[in-house]
């Protein structure tokens, strides 16, 4: 998508948050910035098309951080850099054997007014959370009709500001998961402590035992080992994401 397009849904969706103007350029620059970075244009097509959306989603955690922290500049700077590879999904990637169609598409679609319909409806659509996000970010598909690229990528470019900035207080649903984890958390602390002490019984005996029986002295480490690591992985879980989206962990 070329550059005055990204800058152009960029305008629309800031009007709709009503940013002042120096917050507006902060987050054009964001807009403009994967363009600026890859330079020349062979690693621009390659670095923008299949960009992986987990990249994008911990790009959109560093603008929900930074929000909550009150840094809006810093918010918006890095919320313009995902949608920038939002709006590039929408359409048709630049691959060899697609690259004449998507040059059309790039230039059509620079010659059409940016939907604001689409703009406000992502608004409404919008829900400020996580998951949200990442449904959006997982649904998007490319596609060769230029009206159609544009409004998706207006549409889901609103659908994820109105999800990052976003000063909604944490729902009951997100408080009542709180709750829970605290108390996940607690039995977690509790079976980790026990698990430690297994794991240091069975490293002592499996010292012990070198001499003697180096087998299942063997066996007896790699046990205790295996225990140390199992304690020490804490997965993140989606409930933990809603958490700290509002910023509660
Ligand atoms: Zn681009």
């Amino acid at each position: 998508m070329n550059v005055e397009t990204h800058v152009a849904i960029g305008r629309v969706v800031s009007r709709h948050l009503h940013l002042d103007p120096c917050l507006e350029e902060c987050f054009v620059r964001g807009l403009k910035k994967p363009d600026l970075n890859a330079g020349r244009r062979g690693r621009r097509i390659r670095r923008h098309h299949g960009i992986h959306m987990d990249s994008v989603m911990s790009i959109i955690w560093s603008a929900r951080r930074a929000y909550l922290a009150g840094d809006l500049e810093k918010a918006l700077e890095a919320l313009g850099v995902a949608l920038h590879y939002v709006q590039d999904s929408c359409v048709v990637g630049a691959r060899r054997r697609f690259r004449r169609i998507h040059y059309r598409v790039e230039r059509e679609i620079a010659s059409l007014e940016i939907p604001v319909d689409a703009i406000r409806e992502g608004f409404k659509k919008a829900e400020c959370s996580p998951l949200f996000v990442k449904t959006v970010l997982y649904s998007i598909k490319p596609s060769t009709n230029p009206v159609e690229a544009l409004r998706n990528a207006s549409l889901y470019s609103a659908m994820i500001t109105g999800a990052v900035y976003n000063q909604s207080q944490p729902p009951q649903e997100v408080l009542e998961i709180l709750e829970r984890v605290k108390m996940e958390e607690a039995k977690k602390r509790r079976k980790a402590k026990r698990n430690a002490w297994i794991s240091i019984a069975l490293l002592a005996i499996g010292l012990a035992l070198i001499p003697a029986q180096p087998l299942i002295s063997a066996i007896l480490l790699a046990l205790s080992l295996i225990l140390l690591l199992a304690t020490l992985i804490h997965r993140v879980d989606p409930q933990f994401e809603q958490l700290a989206w509002y910023g509660i962990v």
